[in-house]
């Protein structure tokens, strides 16, 4: 409200009293903040030499600091980005940053301020990853195997008093942190903050936390750092004579908040390159200066008169940023004394940030200056200037592997863990299934939530699993519902479900409850399906059994087969998530999308009669069955395969899987690898392996994305 008139675009400003004088001069317009940061360092590199000083004035420098450290150290030091490079950059940035955002303070804070035992997983990992801590910094495989396992078991979050003396046994060093940390967060005493301040030193001993010691080798950076956090400590310790004894979550979120408060400016030698605000830009002299964020909004910056202060005062003792009138003079002043500083100038302002649209500031328009068109400056980033320092070469991936003799040995051995996975990865594409099963390679990104699609379908898979092993056929099934034992009967295979995994929903009473009434009510849907089934009899459940086709010795495991009338039998497979694949034509296609069941179909001896996906599911509970056609079953209302396979008959159909499984597993076993996705769209969005296929990046359309530019 106080600029409202200064910032209309044409809004008659007196003229600014500054003469260019036939210097070299630039007006740039860029599409964001980040694009100017790019361009202004590209600008300074090319400037920079021995004896010349450049200064980068920043009117708006929070939002630009991190930009601009970035791409002026990717510029003018593009070896920082290598490990073990951490040379004093050839610039100084005026403006500090809270101590609280080093990431050695980061990492202490991490360890004192949590609530109690209770860690997020994705914290409880960035802390054992931490270089600054003994399980980032000497057991890093240990801490990535601990890791791999942890997301395997998806917790939301860590109890640290469940971290077993097993768990400690597998992983001493984590487990060394772990016994160490949860002593510390249950503590429940109050203390003063100075005995805190000390506990608090004394737990960063114990868990390997650089300080000051020999043993730790820190950088210029991180000792100022630790220099600067024992000062904060010092603070906290001095409120022991203004507060009462406190508890230690009270304590060190007071210390969170004192070293977020400190601004730490890590102190280098004076450099020729000086990066600095507007204010602190004054008496300063360059060679050559570029002044970025020149927007409406920010030059004149708005008024910030202080809250704690007569306003009419401060405006008559024209206090910094007391009133607009106040702003715009000194913005005047500044932007007249950078003309007069510097040999060579250059503005900048862009065109959106955050999505809104800036205008230029109406002061520059005074300076008559026209948008000039930034000249090409070749990039000096590390991995742009190895593309162009040599002709790119063209190279064409094998589309096969042959696997070695110790591999093919291992394809057929008791221990190869290959099972119908591996032929539906094959099926999907054969890199997925390279790379799974002879890479071992795994996806270990990490579920937003702890209980998600594939927990549920364990639990309806083991809950099934019981109900049948106590219900065993249709007509005890009719028995238990004409009893009105359903119910009951249900709670108690759910219950003992719920129990056998216990890692799945560790302590939250109330989510388990609300779990056992929605696995309640699904079941009970699902088992009225059943009971309109014509008689059967559940002969096998989870059966476990291993097949070799086509040079794999395949481990199976299937979740059910019914016995029928004249001894007839039907796999069963139970589905609970959503999948668009899912439909029985997928078992006739050239790649079926979901070879399971015609695999168990072939390697079970009688050949079953029927397949059959029991899809468990709360809206559509229904089955997708194919089915010999002298079987009577319309209650699964079975597809016919006749069109789709040119099969006259069951028998056929068994063949015809058996001939494309063998194909699928001949590929894998002759080491078929070539990047050849089913159905890109669906099939690479559930891979987790892109970035191992580069598959986007052998598109045509591929695009770095806006990070990478
Ligand atoms: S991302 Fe796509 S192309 Fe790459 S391995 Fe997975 S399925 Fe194949």
């Amino acid at each position: 409200p106080f600029q409202f008139d200064i910032h209309q675009p044409h809004t008659e400003l007196p003229p600014l009293q500054t003469s260019l004088n036939d210097k070299p001069a630039a007006l740039y317009r860029f599409e964001n903040e980040k694009e100017e940061s790019v361009a202004c360092a590209r600008w300074v590199r090319e400037r920079a030499r021995e004896g010349k000083t450049i200064g980068i004035v920043v009117p708006e420098m929070e939002r630009y600091r991190a930009l601009l450290h970035r791409e002026l150290l990717a510029e003018l030091a593009p070896g920082a980005v290598l490990p073990g490079r951490d040379r004093e950059p050839p610039f100084n940035i005026s403006l500090g940053t809270p101590l609280a955002s080093e990431p050695m303070i980061k990492t202490a804070l991490s360890l004192l301020t949590p609530g109690g035992p209770t860690i997020p997983l994705p914290l409880f990992l960035e802390i054992l990853k931490s270089p600054f801590l003994p399980t980032g910094r000497d057991s890093l495989a240990e801490t990535e195997h601990l890791e791999g396992d942890l997301i395997r078991n998806n917790p939301a979050a860590i109890h640290l008093d469940l971290f077993s003396p097993r768990d400690e046994e597998r992983y001493p060093a984590a487990g060394v942190l772990v016994r160490a940390w949860r002593q510390f967060l249950e503590t429940r005493e109050k203390k003063s903050p100075g005995e805190w301040a000390r506990q608090f030193t004394q737990l960063l001993d114990r868990l390997g936390w650089p300080t000051a010691k020999e043993e730790f080798t820190l950088n210029s950076r991180e000792y100022q750092a630790y220099e600067a956090w024992k000062k904060c400590l010092d603070d906290l310790a001095s409120l022991t004579s203004v507060t009462r004894e406190m508890f230690r979550k009270t304590s060190a979120d007071a210390l969170a908040h004192i070293t977020d408060e400190k601004t730490f400016q890590v102190k280098t030698r004076e450099q020729p390159i000086q990066v600095v605000g507007l204010l602190e830009s004054a008496g300063m002299a360059f060679d050559h200066l570029w002044v970025l964020s020149c927007q409406a909004d920010c030059l004149p910056p708005l008024p910030n008169p202080n809250p704690f202060l007569p306003r009419p005062l401060q405006k008559k003792a024209r206090i910094p940023h007391s009133s607009a009138q106040r702003e715009l003079e000194f913005s005047e002043k500044r932007i007249h004394a950078l003309v007069q500083s510097c040999t060579e100038i250059a503005f900048s302002y862009p065109a959106s940030i955050d999505g809104m649209e800036r205008n230029l500031s109406p002061l520059l328009r005074s300076l008559d200056l026209p948008e000039s068109l930034f000249p090409q400056v070749p990039s000096h980033r590390i991995k742009d200037r190895m593309a162009d320092s040599c002709p790119l070469e063209s190279w064409t991936d094998p589309i096969t592997l042959s696997p070695t003799e110790d591999e093919r040995r291992y394809f057929q051995s008791e221990q190869f863990r290959g099972g119908s996975g591996l032929l539906q990865s094959q099926s999907l594409c054969p890199f997925q299934a390279f790379a799974s099963h002879r890479l071992n390679a795994a996806d270990h990104s990490m579920e937003d939530i702890d209980f998600g699609a594939r927990e549920r379908g364990i639990l309806v898979h083991r809950a099934l699993e019981l109900f049948w092993d106590r219900i065993r056929s249709h007509e005890n099934l009719l028995a238990l519902k004409s009893d009105a034992r359903l119910d009951a009967t249900l709670r108690d295979v759910i219950r003992q479900a719920l129990a056998r995994y216990p890692s799945l929903l560790q302590k939250q009473p109330r989510f388990i409850a609300l779990e056992e009434d929605r696995l309640a009510t699904l079941l009970r849907n699902w088992l009225e399906r059943e009971s309109i089934r014509s008689p059967f009899k559940v002969k096998e459940k989870e059966l476990h059994l291993r097949w070799i086709i086509g040079g794999l010795n395949l481990s199976l495991r299937i979740d059910r087969i019914d016995g029928v009338e004249r001894d007839n039998l039907i796999l069963i497979d139970y589905k609970t998530g959503a999948s668009q694949s899912r439909s029985s034509s997928t078992w006739f296609e050239e790649r079926p999308r979901e070879p399971q069941l015609p695999l168990y179909a072939c390697a079970l001896t009688p050949t079953p009669s029927a397949i059959a996906f029991a899809q468990v599911k709360k809206d559509k509970p229904q089955w997708i069955a194919v089915a010999d056609p002298s079987l009577p079953l319309a209650e699964m209302n079975p597809r016919s395969f006749e069109k789709d396979t040119d099969c006259a008959t069951w028998g056929e159909l068994v063949e015809y899987w058996r001939t494309r499984l063998e194909a699928l597993a001949g590929q894998f076993r002759e080491g078929h690898l070539s990047i050849d996705p089913v159905d890109q769209d669906q099939t690479c969005r559930n891979c987790g392996f892109n970035t191992l296929c580069r598959i986007h990046e052998l598109s045509d359309q591929w695009n770095p994305v806006e990070d990478d530019l």
